[in-house]
């Protein structure tokens, strides 16, 4: 074979053609009549598809390995075969009412990465892997992103394996019914470094006419319950002046939360705050009553931990003003966070160069919605390649996709992962 450095990577392509017709085949099995697919974690289905693609990478003369949570490895040697690999690949379970791109994109790039080598007759320094994690969706089985976060202790194996679905049967029976309980421990395996390809799942880069998202980071996550007391009244009998209405200052605060989003842009004025009210509950809920106490959600997201920290510490201050002002007691009460996970410097630029490298057009993207990729990030340098889909609609039979951008995006992970793996 020869010798990547011998090469202008930037001439190297993937076989696009290839890879849609893969991407076409693996979502005949649990195709639904609307066009999409329903392949559920570790049902028989799943079973199906894992047994297409690791034909499929036997045939591309993969080494396929199994561990004991499911996750497959499919993997090519590299010419310092015991450099830790350069990893990529994401899942191929969906929603019940799932997509063709969600995930299995991630998987059959990789794929097809490794297809497009042997074409050249190239081998890597380090080796290269595709890896299919198990149950990404949580659809069947929670919690979420399971194979990955077994192989990242962010949960236990047997937390894992005792996990059940409706009719009561276990993750770790449902891997041994479809065949795909493996023996390598999670986790005892190392990763040089990750890379995963995935539609975006949500408008930015069709809105902005972009083909490439360069992912830098998955937003934090902070979730609140926040409660407005006053007192009720009746609606008729009580000036305005003498009301303690708990729903005119707590519309006054959801406003806040939605201004709190704008308020908090990165450094380079770019900006990824979120801010939503998505319940409310007024009591008494009475068409004549002067409510008296209101409960509602706050989410609030950023690209950092420090801007997450500055929006948990605005909302309180307007909370406390709002309080003093009006005279009415405001809690609020954290129920949940998930710090922000950054990509790796190193990573991003790899992504972003591949971009530039290939002539598409390309801007930075963040992710709001959790990936394997993010457990990956805690265990070795990692980044994320966004390709625009349809609408920007996920988890629905209707998500699509343009062949072009699915090629794109399999051509800068292919110059990403050999950038890696030299
Ligand atoms: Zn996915």
């Amino acid at each position: 074979m020869t010798a990547l450095t011998a090469l202008d990577l930037a001439t190297l392509r993937i076989n696009g053609p290839r890879l849609w017709a893969s991407l076409m085949e693996l979502a005949t099995i649990g195709a639904t009549p609307k066009g999409g697919v329903c392949r559920l974690a570790l049902t028989a289905l799943d079973g199906q598809g894992r047994d297409l693609v690791t034909r499929w990478a036997r045939e591309a003369g993969l080494t396929v390995t199994v561990d004991r949570i499911g996750n497959i490895f499919m993997r090519r040697p590299g010419r310092d075969d015991s450099l830790p690999p350069i990893v990529t690949g994401s899942h191929i379970d969906t929603q019940p009412t799932g997509g063709k791109f969600d995930g299995n994109y991630g998987v059959l790039a990789g794929l097809e990465v490794m297809r497009t080598l042997n074409d050249l007759g190239l081998q890597t320094e380090a080796p290269l892997e595709v890896v299919a994690w198990t149950n990404e969706e949580g659809s069947r089985f929670v919690p979420v992103m399971m194979g990955s976060g077994v192989f990242a202790g962010a949960f236990s194996l047997e937390t894992a394996h005792a996990a059940t679905d409706l009719d009561g049967r276990t993750v770790k029976d449902e891997l041994q019914a479809i065949g795909y309980l493996g023996a390598e421990v999670p986790g005892q395996h190392p990763i040089g470094a990750y890379f995963e390809t995935h539609i975006e799942q949500g408008p930015v880069l069709e809105d902005h006419g972009k083909t490439i998202g360069i992912v830098t980071g998955v937003l934090g996550i902070r979730w609140y319950d926040c409660v407005v007391t006053g007192m009720e009244a009746h609606a008729g009998p009580t000036p305005m002046a003498l009301r303690k209405d708990a729903l005119q200052v707590a519309t006054r605060l959801m406003q806040q939360v939605v201004a709190c989003a704008h308020r908090h842009p990165q450094a380079d004025g770019v900006n990824h705050g979120r801010g939503t009210v998505g319940m409310v509950q007024v009591f008494p809920n009475s068409r004549n009553v002067i409510p008296g106490r209101v409960t509602f959600s706050i989410d609030l997201r950023n690209a950092s931990d420090a801007l997450c920290d500055a929006m948990d510490a605005d909302i309180r201050a307007v909370a406390a003003r709002l309080a003093a002002d009006s005279g009415l007691s405001i809690t609020i009460t954290p129920v949940s966070a998930y710090p922000a996970q950054p990509f790796h410097a190193d990573c991003v630029q790899a992504v972003a160069a591949a971009a530039e490298r290939l002539g598409y057009s390309a801007m930075p993207a963040v992710s709001g919605a959790g990936h394997d990729a993010v457990y990956m990030a805690r265990l070795a340098p990692a980044g994320m390649i966004f390709i625009p889909c349809k609408d920007g609609i996920s988890h629905n039979e209707i998500e699509d996709a343009d062949p072009a951008h699915i090629e794109a995006g399999c051509n800068v992970l292919l110059q990403a992962m050999l950038e890696r793996a030299g």
